[in-house]
């Protein structure tokens, strides 16, 4: 039996859990999944809400798990979620808990979440524009995400962020007028660059909108400074925007990667663990708990599956392959 916390072998620990709670998505954004969908996973693979809660219970009391967000697919789409947030934010040492949302339906249980003891929402939103909203999530549903967002500020689940893929062609001349929406609303904005993690395998490295273009953009309309504070693990750059106080978040995960501070580890919807989300392997927790595995045995498997992270995801080198799942099923 081994002890400690979930150290891989270039000396990170991981602290902060992304739990997949369904590859489900009511959203079809291009950049992420075919309009006709996936397939799905079967729902006997898929752990159940008590399995889920066993083993946040087991990295928070054994691995030294500190931050669990909720992801997908989409997490309000699952049915247990208000039940595991109020599960996980009732463990000892009790864990930051945020979600990762499309925002869709959060009017209906903005205020039961945070009554459960979630602690903030982070909302995917890539413009406000109907129309284009409209042709990135082949839906056409921007007022429900505006109105999942409010509804979130208004139960509490603060500081509510908004994360911005921009796709070249579509939304890449909207960054300063997403921005200034979101200061005004005081929503603290991400840019995420895009990354080879989408289900049809189109990503382009000379076609994905840059960081560096970003910056060019939001500097045309803002002045950005960087924030005093040190980075630390987050892989947001963080820059005052105008003198501050509100902030403005780049992720700049393919041209100025953050491998070397990362603090994370996925357990996806079927219970697996990736070390990290462009690994090629993973570890299989599910056939263990269901053979009745106690919660060391669990744990020992757990801190093995971190002993194979690699120190960078690789996406610059010549041997790199997109992981065979995509990120609607890895959990993003
Ligand atoms: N459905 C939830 C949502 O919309 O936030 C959670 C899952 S979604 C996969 C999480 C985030 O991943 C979203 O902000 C989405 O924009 C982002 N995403 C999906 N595919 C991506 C890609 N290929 N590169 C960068 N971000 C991506």
């Amino acid at each position: 039996m081994s002890t400690g916390g979930l150290v891989d072998t270039f000396g990170r620990t991981a602290t902060d859990l992304r739990v997949s709670l369904t590859d489900r998505c009511n959203l079809r954004c291009s950049y992420c999944m075919p309009a006709e969908g996936l397939d799905w996973l079967p729902s006997e693979e898929t752990l159940t809400d008590e399995e889920v809660v066993r083993l946040v219970r087991i990295a928070v009391e054994h691995l030294g798990i500190r931050e669990v967000r909720f992801t997908g697919g989409e997490p309000l789409v699952r049915r247990g979620l208000v039940d595991i947030v109020r599960r996980t934010a009732a463990l000892t040492p009790r864990p930051e808990t945020s979600l990762t949302t499309n925002a869709l339906g959060l009017t209906r249980t903005a205020q039961a979440l945070a009554e459960a003891g979630l602690d903030r929402v982070n909302v995917s939103l890539d413009t406000i524009r109907r129309e284009d909203f409209l042709q990135i999530t082949r839906r056409d549903r921007l007022a429900d995400v505006v109105a999942g967002l409010e509804a979130a500020q208004r139960a509490g689940l603060g500081p509510v962020k908004v994360n911005a893929v921009l796709l070249r062609g579509i939304n890449d001349d909207q960054a300063p007028e997403l921005l200034g929406w979101c200061i005004d609303r005081g929503y603290e904005l991400r840019f995420i660059e895009q990354m080879p993690l989408d289900a049809q395998h189109v990503w382009r490295r000379d076609t994905m909108v840059t960081a560096d273009e970003i910056f060019a953009s939001l500097e045309a309309a803002f002045v950005l400074k960087p924030v005093d504070e040190p980075r630390g693990s987050a892989p947001a750059e963080l820059f005052l925007v105008d003198g501050g106080p509100a902030t403005v978040g780049v992720i700049a995960s393919v041209t100025r990667p953050f491998c070397g501070d990362c603090d994370r580890v996925r357990l996806t919807a079927d219970g697996q663990v990736r070390n990290c989300l462009f690994a090629r392997e993973e570890s299989d927790l599910r056939t263990a708990l269901r053979a009745g595995a106690g919660d060391e045995e669990i744990a020992d498997r757990w801190r093995a599956a971190m002993t194979t992270k690699r120190p960078g995801h690789g996406i610059d080198d010549v041997s790199f392959l997109q992981p065979s799942r995509p990120m609607s099923a890895i959990g993003g």
